[in-house]
């Protein structure tokens, strides 16, 4: 015969607590009256030996007599209770179980943010009845497919949460009704990742034994759902609390059976019924076991459990994930979490990416009970003890290595170069002076370990030398192919009042201000910033004084060279004047593009001053009589279009002064948008 005992099987990490505070209340031995509220577990066994020491189970808090303490079990209670204890001068020990504990919160947090809670489980279960609490008892609570495709279509806001021990499929099932009936639904999967194990188990073992035992008090009802599951794939399963209700069956005629247990049986009920099913099997030998030849049952349950401790180094597969936490399988009673932080450094890894459920990973335990039940591992100490003989390699070797920053410290950062922590001093995190080192977390940055103590597993690294090397590479390779007119992509390294230096390889270049933008600009941080990449052109350099003048702008970007493009002589423009002078007024056609229009081209009639029927910042429409893109010389005519009349009767004199003004009009068509700059200078 062969048998498979779940790994799962027996008290999960919520019983076990709740059975620990009451053994633990019992052995300190001082008298004191202890009360549970409700059986501490669904397991008659340890509540008659609980009786017998004289613990007292209470139905309501009424019935309660005297002062003492009272336990609240892992299923949790509703706040009305905990009020009634308080009142009552009770004192409190509570063992509601951690993710029955989350499902308290999450309820009371949906229900005051407006959500209507729906709690898919059993309304008469204590936990359902406890998480109803927590929202007013205001929740819908559906057990079935039928139940949901009962409830009425609504735009209300929902909370749905599960029963902690209900199985997935249900979960699934009344879901997909659910989200035909509710538009405004969130789904909150309380389902305790001890029971989905414990119900995955006995699916598995079921489908590939003759018999299955399931072995729990008659009130658990996850001892209910083991039953059921293994049902469906194993005809001769049989639920049985302790070993006096095996079944009358020639255990000796069945060759493989399956043992699993509910999360309230104890280890001692289980060892129990293995005992006396070796005794109807009539013979001690029942288990293959590669090595070791035939073990018999107990040894079989002794085996069947992985044993862990802290500091060890096991292999596990990876059973789940969440944004936060990666969930491991190590074939221990408890799944092991290694949180976010302790799996990787790297700020780029996506764990929805990057994980991959089935995979095997090795991990570190850091803690057997993190707590709340789960084994803390960590995979990024694995891989710092996996990295260290490499980063001493490259020590020696004085390879660089990648690492990230991850902590700043005093004097300098901490960079985790594949798991191993390297401290980088201030000084060697760049060739340049550094004012905020936070600005190189999660950064990775390439560093030379320049001082190692094996003893104390110390480790200093460099990053300034690897840049400084590398620029001097990359410096001499520009010196050697520099000439004006080439083009570099380079990085603002800095910025002055009077431009910005730009590092185009090993090489710092000058862009002066003036060669910034077509435009005037006030400050060079009003185009570019430190860290930017740039295209420059080589405008002039110096070898021996190691100068490089750059330019930034474009011709393109020149307004000059665009008006060339977009206007020809004769077009009509709308333009702005701009400021007077004797001969005429000077008008912008756009931003950058100024143009002429001579006092002769203002009116068919006479003007004796351009004041007379022009102002500054009028608009006006005039057309292009000349156009000289090189010299930025634009001729304009206002008559041609729309010729303005002065107010005034043109003079004798006036008429003398206007031919004058039309030999003043050739000479000042040189007069440029650099003259109008110097003369409003001047003024
Ligand atoms: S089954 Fe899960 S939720 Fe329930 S008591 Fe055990 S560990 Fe807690």
């Amino acid at each position: 015969m062969e048998i498979t005992i779940a790994k799962s099987a027996g008290f999960c990490f919520g019983v076990n607590n709740a059975v620990n505070m009451v053994y633990n209340m019992l052995e300190e031995n001082d008298n004191k009256c202890i009360y549970t509220f409700g059986p501490i577990i669904h397991n008659d066994q340890v509540v008659e030996y609980f009786t017998s020491k004289g613990v007292k189970t209470v139905e309501s808090i009424q019935q309660i007599d005297q002062k003492g303490h009272i336990v609240i079990r892992a299923h949790g209670v509703t706040p009305n209770i905990y009020k009634e204890i308080r009142d009552k001068g009770l004192i409190l020990e509570d063992a509601t179980c951690p993710y029955v504990k989350k499902i308290h919160n999450l309820v009371e947090e949906k229900s005051n943010e407006g959500y209507r809670i729906i709690i898919v489980g059993d309304k008469n279960h204590p936990e359902v009845i406890g998480i109803n609490g927590w929202c007013n008892n205001n929740a819908y609570i559906v057990n079935s497919v039928q139940d949901a495709n009962e409830m009425s279509i609504s735009d209300e806001k929902i909370c749905v949460v599960s029963q902690t021990t209900i199985t997935k499929e249900k979960w699934y099932e009344i879901n997909q009704c659910l989200k035909d009936r509710f538009k405004n639904l969130e789904q909150y999967d309380t389902i305790c990742n001890a029971t989905f194990k414990r119900q995955s188990e006995v699916d598995e073992i079921s489908k590939n034994v003759d018999m299955m035992i399931i072995i729990g008090g008659k009130n658990s009802s996850n001892t209910q759902k083991l039953f059921d599951i293994s049902k469906k794939h194993c005809a001769m399963t049989y639920k049985v609390q302790t070993s006096v209700d095996l079944p009358l069956i020639d255990v000796k005629k069945i060759k493989k059976i399956g043992i699993s247990a509910g999360a309230s049986t104890p280890d001692w009920v289980i060892e129990e019924v293995i005992k006396k099913m070796s005794e109807l099997n009539n013979q001690e030998i029942t288990k293959k076991d590669d090595n070791q030849g035939e073990i018999n049952f107990a040894d079989a349950f002794e085996s069947s459990f992985v044993r862990i401790q802290t500091g060890d180094i096991v292999k596990g597969k990876i059973i789940g994930f969440n944004a936060n936490e990666v969930f491991v399988d190590l074939g221990y009673k408890s799944d092991g979490i290694v949180s976010l932080q302790d799996y990787t450094d790297d700020p780029s890894f996506v764990i929805e990416k990057e994980i991959k459920i089935g995979d095997e990973i090795e991990v570190f335990v850091q803690k057997v009970n993190d707590g709340e039940g789960n084994v803390k591992l960590s995979k990024k100490q694995v891989d710092a003890m996996k990295s260290w003989d490499d980063i001493v390699k490259a020590y020696e070797d004085k390879t660089p290595v990648k690492a990230i920053v991850v902590e700043v410290v005093n004097g300098g950062v901490i960079a985790s170069a594949k798991g191993v922590r390297v401290f980088v001093p201030g000084s060697q995190l760049s060739d340049r002076y550094v004012k905020q080192l936070s600005d190189f977390l999660k950064k990775t940055i390439e560093v030379r370990i320049i001082d190692f103590n094996e003893k104390k597993r110390k480790l200093v690294g460099s990053a300034r030398v690897i840049i400084e090397e590398t620029k001097e590479i990359a410096s001499k390779e520009v010196w050697g192919n520099i000439e004006v007119g080439k083009n570099y992509t380079g990085t603002v390294k800095s910025l002055t009042d009077f431009g910005v230096f730009v590092d185009i390889g090993g090489v710092d270049g000058l862009i002066h201000v003036s060669e910034l933008s077509w435009s005037r600009v006030k400050h060079p941080s009003d185009v570019l910033k430190i860290g930017d990449v740039v295209e420059v052109s080589v405008l002039e350099f110096n070898k021996d004084k190691k100068k490089v003048s750059l330019g930034y702008r474009k011709n393109e970007d020149n307004p000059w060279f665009v008006a060339g493009q977009k206007y020809n002589v004769g077009d009509i423009v709308n333009v702005k004047v701009l400021r007077m002078a004797s001969f005429g007024a000077f008008v912008e056609l756009e931003e950058g593009v100024d143009g002429l229009v001579h006092i002769s081209q203002i009116s068919n009639k006479h003007i004796a001053k351009v004041e007379d029927v022009l102002q500054k910042g009028m608009s006006a429409d005039a057309k292009i009589v000349e156009m000289d893109i090189e010299n930025k010389k634009i001729s304009l005519s206002i008559k041609d279009v729309n010729p303005i009349d002065p107010v005034e009767e043109k003079s004798e004199t006036s008429e003398k002064s206007d031919e004058v003004n039309q030999t003043e009009h050739k000479e000042d068509m040189s007069v440029t948008l650099g003259d109008i700059v110097s003369d409003s200078n001047e003024e």
